[in-house]
């Protein structure tokens, strides 16, 4: 034992003696004490933190009426010789807020067939020149004025172009693209309201609802040419949307 601490206590000897003590005494019975019991240490709650909001999504609003719109002129019937004959309505796609935008005229076959705008041999060909002017096809957004296919692909009707045109603005004003492309005659004219033909229309820049507008050869159009100037039209009318837009003009790939 060292100096300055006290001895280890015999507790059980204590005890014992005790008792003894108790039983001399003439005690024989010594009531049991209640356990001791210990108050659990309180539990400490973790405080429950919310996790922040996720900012709201700006397009959304947009992405919703474009869809209502969708459904609505899914089940239009605004054109009996249309609506009749259709498999189905072809609205459009693409990103909303492109930066570019190309519209044509009216479905054909292969795209009455899956819903989808170009599609068919015109459609492919629609995205090499797309791609040769460095974007991809995901990345612009495409339609058309007319949202149903016209019976053996004829030239819509003024009146058919007319009822399509409300759905065809709003949905130009929903998408809202940074530049516009027209694709052919047809939706040219459309689009400038004019009678003016493609070839005189093409190479100049004009307007739409404010968004800058570069017309061109229809790619259908391009299929048919053997003599290779068409493309090199179109090649022209897309430099001339790249240096609107202030993009690089790629130097090799052509359409
Ligand atoms: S072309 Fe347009 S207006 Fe005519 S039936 Fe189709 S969706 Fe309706």
């Amino acid at each position: 034992m060292t100096e300055g601490t006290s001895p280890p206590i015999d507790l059980a000897r204590q005890v014992r003696a005790h008792l003894d003590a108790l039983r001399a005494a003439g005690v024989t019975f010594v009531p049991r004490g209640e356990p001791l019991t210990i108050a659990p240490a309180p539990v400490a709650v973790p405080e429950v933190v919310a996790e922040p909001a996720p900012p709201p999504d700006p397009l959304a609003g947009r992405t919703r009426e474009l869809t209502v719109l969708s459904g609505e002129v899914a089940g239009c019937n605004r054109c009996e010789g249309l609506f009749s004959t259709r498999t189905q309505t072809v609205f459009g796609v693409g990103p909303i807020d492109p930066d570019v935008a190309f519209v044509g005229e009216a479905p054909g076959a292969d795209e009455d067939r899956t819903g989808e705008p170009f599609v068919g041999k015109a459609g492919q060909l629609l995205t090499r020149i797309i791609n040769g002017c460095g974007f991809k096809r995901e990345e612009v957004y495409i339609f058309n004025t007319l949202k149903c296919r016209p019976p053996g692909n004829r030239t819509p009707t003024p009146d058919e172009c007319a009822n399509c045109r409300p759905f065809f603005e709003r949905q130009f004003d929903l998408v809202r693209p940074k530049f516009v492309v027209a694709l052919g005659g047809t939706a040219a004219k459309s689009l400038l309201n004019t009678t003016t033909g493609i070839t005189r229309l093409r190479g100049k820049l004009y307007e739409f609802r404010g968004v800058p507008l570069v017309c061109t050869f229809h790619p259908s159009a391009l299929l048919r040419d053997e003599s290779g100037a068409m493309k090199r039209d179109v090649w022209e009318d897309m430099k001339l949307l790249l240096r609107t837009m202030g993009r690089e003009i790629p130097t090799v790939k052509k359409a």
